[in-house]
């Protein structure tokens, strides 16, 4: 499908009588990074738990990597290549972040051939590799529980990216975080997108104008606008939905 990761074609999810997305058109290239705002309610989460199969649609298509994902299960679409890393990290509090790595990777072969065989030589090389990107080379061997929450949002980033997932989908990785912890996270991610199509869900607008190249702008379930960030910034309707808000 001529570079696109991601075709959403006439979306729409009613819950009962509610319609949190509403004829919603959405596509995103190959390698790139798309921030998703909106305010609180605009259907956000809801977009993303219907791109990862958590969510059925009720009307319209996704498309990723140019199949129609509606028949697969969430696992399925999973190990088709959509990662995400929700809000709250889930890593193993008692593990390192190198062994929650090389969990991680794992989770891409066999379940059963990884525990028996452990990490190969070059899945150690790729954590290696993996914590220098992170930042957390000099913690790598200390129970995850001692880190800070931003260095566990960076864990659990890399922890993402160790399952080489073809899309990475980022729901709101800075909340709660300082501003130095948030700039690390926003660099990380700017580091990934050299490498990978990334969407990001964000609050923090301070944030997305770190990260921003292409922003696309929820409101009642449907995209209300789209463009960089000046473009985005300047819209009246956004200013009146969002950010003046
Ligand atoms: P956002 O993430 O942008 O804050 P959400 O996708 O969480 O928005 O929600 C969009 C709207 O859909 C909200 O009004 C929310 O209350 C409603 N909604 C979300 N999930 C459900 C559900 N399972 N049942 C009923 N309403 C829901």
């Amino acid at each position: 499908m001529n570079g696109k990761i991601l075709e959403i074609q006439n979306l729409t999810v009613r819950f009962g009588g509610f319609t949190a997305i509403n004829n919603l058109n959405f596509s995103l290239d190959k390698g790139e990074l798309r921030v998703v705002i909106g305010p609180n309610g605009a259907g956000k989460t809801t977009f993303m738990d219907v791109i990862t199969g958590k969510t059925k649609p009720t009307e319209g298509q996704v498309f990723f990597k140019g199949k129609n994902l509606r028949p697969y299960a969430e696992y399925e679409i999973a190990r088709m290549g959509i990662g995400r890393k929700f809000q709250t990290p889930r890593v193993y509090q008692k593990l390192t972040p190198r062994e929650n790595l090389e969990l991680s990777c794992a989770r891409k072969k066999n379940v059963w051939a990884s525990l028996t065989a452990g990490s190969s030589t070059a899945e150690r090389r790729i954590v290696v590799e993996l914590l220098d990107t992170i930042g957390l080379a000099t913690k790598a061997d200390i129970p995850a529980e001692l880190l800070s929450h931003g260095e566990k949002q960076r864990l659990e980033i890399g922890m993402l990216v160790a399952q080489s997932p073809d899309l990475l989908l980022v729901d709101e990785p800075v909340a709660g975080l300082t501003d130095e912890e948030t700039e690390k996270v926003g660099n990380l991610l700017l580091e990934l997108a050299e490498s990978h199509s990334i969407m990001v869900i964000e609050h923090d607008m301070e944030f997305v104008r770190q990260i921003a190249r292409q922003v696309t702008v929820l409101h009642q379930g449907s995209v209300l606008c789209e463009g960089n960030m000046d473009e985005v910034q300047n819209n009246p309707k956004v200013i009146e939905v969002y950010l003046g808000s």
